[in-house]
C-alpha cells in the first residue's frame, strides 16, 4: 500500500467542478492527519485544460488519465479505468464526490476489487488509527458510523456540500503526470446516444426576497394552492425540494438544493420540507427560516428561526389568514 490518498476530480463542459474542490479540502485534511499525500485524478478525453486548472489550484500531484474510451460516462469504462490505477497505485484511499455517476460505477468499483465502499460521507474523524466515517440514515433522522472491515484501499463518497470547498489549500502549480489504462478488452454494453442540456432557469430564485418553499409533505399537487397563497399574499416566489421536481409537481427551475438553485432570501418558509442536506445547502444564507412540520424532530428545525409543528394543511392557511387580516388593518 502506498500513501496517497486519490479522489477523482468532477468535470463537465470543459470546467472543473466545485465538488472536486471540496473532495480536495477533505482530502488535505485526512492527509495531514495521516501524513498522506493528495493525487487528482483526472479522467476523460481531451483533458489538458482540466488537468491544467486542478493543478494551477493545487500544490500536490495531478494524474491524467485519457482514453477514448472516457470521452462520455459509462459505468464499465470508469470503474475499469479506476480499477487499474488503483492495482497500479494501491492507495490508501480513493475519494469521490457522490453523484450519481459515483453512486452508479463505485459500488462496481468495489466489488471488482474485492473491499468496501462507505458512500454520502459527512464527516469524518481519525481514532488509534482507524477512520470512522459519517453518514446520515433515514432522512438524517439518525447519524450512522462506519469503518472498513477490509482495506486499505478504502473508497469513500464525499456529500456535496459536506466539506466547504474554501478549506482546499489552493495555489501552486501541481506536476501533471500521464497515466496509462488499457480498455481495449472491456466490453461496450452502452452508447451515448445524446446529451441533453437542462433547460435554462427561467426563474431567478437568487433574487427573490421571501421564498415560499414546498416538500413532499404537501402530500398531493392538488395541495400545492395552499402554498401558493401564501406566496401570493406575502409577494413571494415558490420554491421546491427536490422529489417535487421529480414527480413535475412544479418546474425545475423551483428547484433548491444542491442540484437546484442557491438562494438568500430575507425569509424562507420550508412547508412540509424535511430539511436534508441536500436541500439545505442551497438555503442556508437565508437571512430568516420559519419551517412548518409535522415531525418536531425533522432536520429543518435545527436551523429555523421559527418552527410550528403542525399540519401544514392546517398552519398554511392559517398563516394566509393571518397576514391578510394584518394588512387589512394597516391598509
Ligand atoms: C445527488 C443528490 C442531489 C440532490 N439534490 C437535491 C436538491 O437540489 N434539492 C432537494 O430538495 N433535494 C435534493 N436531493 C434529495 C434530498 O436528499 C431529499 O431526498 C429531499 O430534499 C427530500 O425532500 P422533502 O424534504 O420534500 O421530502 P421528505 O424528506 O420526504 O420530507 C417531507 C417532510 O414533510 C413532513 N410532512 C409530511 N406531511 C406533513 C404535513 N401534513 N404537515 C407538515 N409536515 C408534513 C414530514 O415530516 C417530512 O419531514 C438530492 C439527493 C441526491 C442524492
Amino acid at each position: 500500500m502506498s500513501d496517497l490518498i486519490l479522489l477523482l476530480a468532477e468535470h463537465g463542459g470543459g470546467r472543473v467542478r466545485l465538488p472536486t474542490w471540496e473532495c480536495l479540502g477533505f482530502a488535505q485534511g485526512l492527509a495531514s492527519q495521516l501524513k498522506k499525500h493528495v493525487v487528482t485524478v483526472v479522467l476523460g478525453k481531451d483533458i489538458d485544460s482540466i488537468c491544467a486548472e486542478i493543478a494551477a489550484g493545487q500544490q500536490q500531484s495531478v494524474w491524467k488519465v485519457s482514453a477514448p474510451e472516457l470521452e462520455s460516462y459509462n459505468p464499465d469504462y470508469f470503474s475499469a479505468a479506476l480499477g487499474q490505477i488503483v492495482q497500479q497505485a494501491r492507495p490508501y484511499a480513493f475519494v469521490f464526490s457522490h453523484t450519481y455517476r459515483t453512486i452508479d460505477f463505485a459500488p462496481k468499483l468495489a466489488a471488482a476489487l474485492d473491499i468496501g465502499f462507505i458512500s454520502d460521507v459527512i464527516r469524518c474523524r481519525v481514532e488509534d488509527g482507524r477512520l470512522l466515517f459519517l453518514k446520515s440514515a433515514f432522512h438524517d433522522k439518525l447519524t450512522a458510523e462506519l469503518s472498513f472491515c477490509v482495506g486499505p484501499p478504502y473508497l469513500v463518497s464525499i456529500q456535496i456540500g459536506s466539506f466547504p470547498a474554501d478549506a482546499a489549500q489552493r495555489g501552486g502549480n501541481a506536476p501533471v503526470e500521464d497515466k496509462f489504462v488499457d480498455l481495449s478488452a472491456v466490453p461496450n454494453r452502452r452508447k451515448m446516444l445524446q446529451i441533453v442540456q437542462a433547460l435554462k432557469n427561467q426563474v431567478d430564485l437568487s433574487k427573490a426576497e421571501i421564498i415560499v418553499a414546498v416538500g413532499r409533505g404537501i402530500g398531493k399537487r392538488e395541495n400545492l394552492k395552499i402554498a401558493e397563497e401564501l406566496a401570493a399574499v406575502l409577494g413571494a416566489e415558490i420554491g421546491a425540494s427536490r422529489p417535487l421536481v421529480d414527480m413535475e409537481w412544479l418546474p425545475r427551475d423551483r428547484q433548491i438544493g444542491s442540484s437546484g438553485q442557491t438562494v438568500a432570501p430575507r425569509v424562507y418558509f420550508a412547508v412540509g420540507v424535511s430539511g436534508a442536506i441536500q436541500h439545505i445547502v442551497g438555503m442556508k444564507n437565508a437571512a430568516f427560516v420559519v419551517a412548518i412540520n409535522k415531525d418536531p424532530n425533522a432536520p429543518i428545525f435545527k436551523i429555523a428561526n421559527y418552527g410550528i409543528v403542525g399540519d401544514l394543511l392546517e398552519v398554511v392557511p392559517a398563516l394566509t389568514e393571518a397576514v391578510k387580516q394584518q394588512r387589512a388593518q394597516s391598509a
